[in-house]
């Protein structure tokens, strides 16, 4: 089987190069400092990822602030541990044989306004729906295409997450990040934005997002609010609430990429536990004991179908995490 890796970054991640002696030095620090909840050994990212599948991480870590997530990446970047900062798993289907290194997940926070008075702040844990429905509250416009999409900040900052026209480019001012060389400010530009990618994702474990600056305009409550219910309305109508990845394929340009799904004729089409949604042929569903390899192989079997049928390329929206074992 063929899948794309994105691998934990820096080396190899083989278990006996990593020294256990800074994993655990790592997870004494998080315990000590009390950055979020006890770390775990051997988790399996099942439990992490909205599509519920996924092996072993060797060792994660949960941060619930900003200032805790600062220190394990410094002290990582530091040890040279490799590493990956996740956040709610929305966008990640992670390997079977599990991600051999040290997973920070990243999910709390806190934001506020900016001493503009339109500005927001907003860390990166926190989550990107009650951000935006936070932001409505205050008559502040600008994230309702934001306030259907699950995940955290730093997910949609990182994937420059997008519906309804609205993209996280579009509101991202600046973001504050932390790498090897310490903390700093990277501009929009410097993200690179793209469709559903930027720098940081680009090169996984190069920067780790802490927080970002989002710009807004004044609104009506009320207004953003109605909008807000009636985009939510949608998608509940429209998209499947069972355990998912959400979309798993980018839409080629002219192409929407359900449509060409629906037409190679894969609609509801099954493997292991995992199949192709009914609603949203997007979607591929765990039904409930679905391994990450029949939701890899479920994906390649789409790739082929409209490739060979319809002769598209099909590019994937989703993240391969983990030791894939290519
Ligand atoms: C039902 C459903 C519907 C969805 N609908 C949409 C949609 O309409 N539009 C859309 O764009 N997406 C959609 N998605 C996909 C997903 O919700 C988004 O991509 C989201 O922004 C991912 O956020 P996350 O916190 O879950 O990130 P994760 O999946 O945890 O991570 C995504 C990437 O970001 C990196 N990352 C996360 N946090 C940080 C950080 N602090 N620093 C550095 N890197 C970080 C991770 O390493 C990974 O590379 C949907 C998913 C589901 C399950």
């Amino acid at each position: 089987m063929v899948v794309s890796m994105n691998s934990v970054h820096g080396k190899a991640a083989a278990r006996e190069e990593l020294g256990a002696g800074s994993l655990a030095g790592i997870a004494a620090m998080a315990e000590r400092e009390q950055f979020g909840l006890k770390p775990l050994w051997r988790e399996p990212m099942a439990k992490h990822t909205s599509v519920r599948v996924g092996g072993p991480a060797e060792l994660l870590i949960r941060v619930r602030s900003c200032d805790g997530l600062k220190a394990l990446a410094l002290e990582a970047y530091k040890q040279d541990l490799p590493f990956r900062v996740i956040g709610d798993g929305t966008n990640l289907i992670a390997a079977q044989a599990g991600i051999r290194s040290l997973v920070i997940r990243n999910h709390g926070g806190k934001r506020k306004l900016c001493d503009d008075g339109i500005s927001i702040w907003t860390d990166a844990g926190c989550s990107l729906i009650s951000t935006a429905r936070w932001t409505a509250d205050l008559g502040l416009s600008g994230l309702e295409g934001a306030a259907t999409i699950p995940g955290t900040i730093g997910g949609a900052v990182v994937n420059n997450a997008g519906a309804y026209g609205w993209t996280a480019a579009d509101s991202v001012s600046r973001v504050r990040v932390v790498d090897r060389h310490g903390e700093r400010w990277m501009t929009s530009d410097e993200l690179r934005y793209g469709y559903r990618t930027s720098s940081i994702k680009e090169n996984p474990g190069c920067a780790v997002v802490l927080g970002a600056e989002l710009r807004m305009v004044r609104g009506d409550a009320d207004r953003i609010l109605a909008t807000i219910t009636e985009r939510l309305q949608t998608r509940h109508r429209t998209q499947p609430t069972a355990p998912s990845s959400g979309s798993v394929f980018r839409n080629p340009p002219g192409h929407s990429a359900w449509k060409l799904i629906d037409a190679a004729g894969m609609r509801g089409r099954k493997r292991g536990g995992a199949h192709v949604s009914e609603m949203h042929t997007n979607f591929i569903i765990n039904g409930g004991a679905a391994t990450a390899a029949d939701v890899a192989g479920l994906i390649e079997e789409i790739e082929e179908a409209v490739k060979s049928r319809l002769h598209v390329t099909l590019r994937r929206e989703v993240e391969f995490f983990g030791d894939w074992g290519i």
